[in-house]
């Protein structure tokens, strides 16, 4: 007899790391490194590091719920929300039950379905952007979250307010509807709704935010969930693994909040970007669709491969799909000119 895993588990793909290049778009990671403010903080707060953290995240559940207009019970915290996201197919899902989610969508929702036990049920993109008709149809009894992405990761597109608000208004009341908004920050179109104004009033809709993109925090591990109805924060608090959101990163998310204003100068020229880069791109006869986040997505289908040989030449690194197309991060406006030279672009 021998010790044996999960068959599930040994059948997991291991986490493939990217190649490292000298600019790295593969990540859709903040390029400016920290404000200096908050690299104090984080110094300081290293000083106490003997300690462990507050398990609660009392103070900076506290300032976030006040900065986004929601009682502190609403919000739950943690190590990222990749984690908020394994937190919540634990806490709803029993083995075989169903998350439903457009594809291709963000690569952490398969990896998390099966290392819970669930059953991811993917529905394909429709025009590179979520069907939401055919996810309504694909829930079925089994079906106990269903997650939009928006904007979706890696294409960049988003649903309207209007249509959105039909499917989760069509969607059962006993399914979580997740609205992961890792690159809310980013969306400069009116139309595209802001997912915790959309959940006021409806009880089965939570919404996903990190620390990660625009705030620039992505090496810390902090992340944040705000649903209506609390008896939903309150139990994806119970899955939290004690102590999982470091005192470092606490401390260093209300620096963050605290420097908003500061923050928002680089997001605002990361989406200015983004529109420089796709119109550049799609003038040069790339198919983009429109992006609402801090990346852009090539529809390159066939030509993949050789379009990332192409920017792994230039010394750039994107993030390739192989066969549908490929993810590049808006980096700091000198590095997004390599990428347009590098595509042949400029201009
Ligand atoms: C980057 C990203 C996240 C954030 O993950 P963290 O664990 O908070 O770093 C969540 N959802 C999507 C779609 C992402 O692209």
């Amino acid at each position: 007899m021998s010790v044996r895993a999960r068959q599930s588990i040994i059948e997991l793909a291991a986490y493939q790391p990217g190649k490292s290049a000298p600019i790295k778009l593969a990540s859709n990671e903040n390029p400016h490194p920290p404000l200096p403010s908050v690299i104090e903080a984080i110094a300081e707060a290293a000083q106490g590091i003997n300690r462990y953290p507050d398990t609660g995240v009392t103070e900076l559940r506290a300032v976030l719920a006040e900065k986004v207009g929601v009682a502190a019970e609403q919000v739950a915290f943690g190590c990222g929300s990749v984690t908020l996201l394994e937190q919540i197919m634990h806490a709803f899902c029993d083995p075989a039950d169903e998350v439903v989610v457009g594809w291709r969508s963000f690569e952490a929702y398969p990896l998390v379905a099966q290392v819970v036990g669930a059953r991811l049920v993917p529905v394909p993109l429709r025009e590179e952007t979520h069907d939401l008709d055919a996810m309504l149809a694909a829930i079925g009894e089994r079906t106990r979250v269903v997650i939009v992405c928006n904007p979706n990761n890696p294409t960049g597109t988003a649903v309207r307010r209007d249509e959105l608000v039909r499917f989760i208004d069509a969607v059962p009341a006993d399914v979580l509807i997740v609205l992961d908004e890792a690159y809310g920050e980013y969306i400069t179109d009116d139309d595209v709704p802001d997912g915790v104004e959309l959940m006021r009033g409806r009880q089965n809709v939570c919404v996903l935010r990190t620390f990660s993109k625009a705030y620039g925090l992505a090496g810390l591990r902090v992340g944040y969930l705000i649903s209506e109805d609390p008896t939903v924060a309150a139990v994806v608090r119970k899955t939290m693994m004690p102590f999982a959101v470091s005192s470092i990163a606490q401390i260093a998310a209300l620096a963050s909040l605290a420097a908003a204003d500061e923050l928002k100068v680089r997001v605002d020229e990361a989406s200015r970007e983004r529109e420089r880069v796709g119109s550049a791109l799609r003038t040069a006869g790339y198919a983009v669709p429109h992006s609402h986040a801090n990346f852009v997505w090539i529809s390159a289908r066939e030509r993949t491969e050789q379009i990332a040989d192409q920017l792994m030449a230039a010394g750039i690194m994107g993030r390739p799909f192989a066969g549908e197309g490929i993810r590049i991060t808006i980096g700091t406006p000198a590095e997004n000119d390599a990428l347009l030279a590098a595509l042949g672009a400029e201009g």
